[in-house]
């Protein structure tokens, strides 16, 4: 049996044709083509489907169900996005409507939470008893997955791991409160703390990282490798408060692994080694157990949003059966 995943970004809609075992055999993307009525992109997205199945020249009848991840916050199990904001979607049936664009069941999710379905399956924790993806990247978001399937909470509104808070009276969030991990743990939280560094040390290397190749996240781990007090402080800041979310999670669900995606996490064990470090001492029990949630980096790259959905999909063909 094929599945088609959908991942529908803001700039673009990728499709992949994906097999059981979670192989890419054809993928295409299209743009989103701005806010438009949903039930036009919804035809585009259809329209894409199709596409990628003729790429692979695989007939339509063999493609068993597609899954869809979408932004914003989605009723999973009523295939409803309850409030997409960049696509100005509010209550809109997209399972219902593209099933009837495609005759065949769709499964929806939404797509930080289908991108972790990805990884846990495929991807840094294959094999693991259960995950939580932690994404580090203009915001702080992430996906749960428990022995093999997301948790969304009972109306789909789950895993709001940007949410946590790290640091109370601090910096006001989006979502009204104060010190929210996405706050400090996003590259725009570690942006700012960068630019308050900056600001403090006129004599630290990260002037003249940021003045040859441009001011972002890159900026305070070069400075820190390079041995600049400054950019380190900024680091050690940055891993105190990832740590600090990091534990609480650990402490609610002791995943067996923790994979952390997004642009910060592009710094790879420049970011894990001492976010291991700093997470140990703040896990309840530690002390007493060899056995320990892994930090690791995500894998899936591009490809977990559309993986992740079309496992999404697989997974509703074999609950129905
Ligand atoms: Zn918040």
């Amino acid at each position: 049996m094929l599945y088609i995943g959908i991942d529908l970004g803001g700039t673009n809609i990728k499709a992949a044709l994906v097999d059981a075992q979670g192989r890419v055999l054809a993928e295409a993307s299209a743009p989103t083509g701005g806010v438009r009525p949903p039930q036009a992109l919804c035809a585009d997205i259809a329209a894409l489907a199709f596409a990628v199945a003729r790429q692979a020249n695989c007939p339509w009848q063999d493609v068993a169900a597609l899954g869809l991840g979408c932004p914003g916050t989605v009723d999973d199990r009523a295939g409803v996005v309850v409030y997409a904001n960049n696509l100005e979607w509010r209550n809109f049936a997209a399972a219902a409507c593209l099933r009837e664009l495609t005759g065949r069941p769709v499964a929806l999710g939404n797509d930080a939470n289908v991108a972790a379905l990805a990884e846990s399956l495929y991807g840094c924790a294959r094999g693991a008893h259960s995950a939580v993806i932690i994404t580090l990247g203009t915001g702080v978001g992430g996906g749960i997955v428990l022995q093999g399937r997301l948790w969304t909470g009972f109306d789909g509104s789950a895993s709001e791991l940007g949410h946590i808070v790290v640091e109370p009276d601090g910096v006001e969030c989006t979502c009204g409160r104060r010190g929210c991990l996405e706050m400090y743990a996003s590259a725009t939280g570690l942006l700012r703390m960068t630019r308050q560094a900056m600001a403090d040390h006129p004599e630290s290397a990260m002037h003249a990282l940021a003045a040859a190749n441009g001011l972002d996240g890159r900026v305070p781990f070069a400075a820190a490798a390079a041995g600049d007090a400054a950019g380190r402080a900024v680091v050690d800041r940055y891993v105190m408060y990832l740590a600090r979310g990091t534990a609480d999670v650990i402490n609610l669900l002791y995943p067996e692994v923790i994979g952390y995606s997004g642009g910060v996490a592009k710094q790879g064990e420049a970011l894990l080694a001492p976010l291991r470090r700093a997470v140990a001492p703040l896990v309840y029990g530690a002390a007493d157990t060899a056995r320990h949630t892994r930090l690791l980096a995500c894998t899936m790259g591009y490809r977990a949003g559309t993986v992740g959905a079309a496992a999404l999909a697989r997974q509703l063909v074999e609950s129905e059966t």
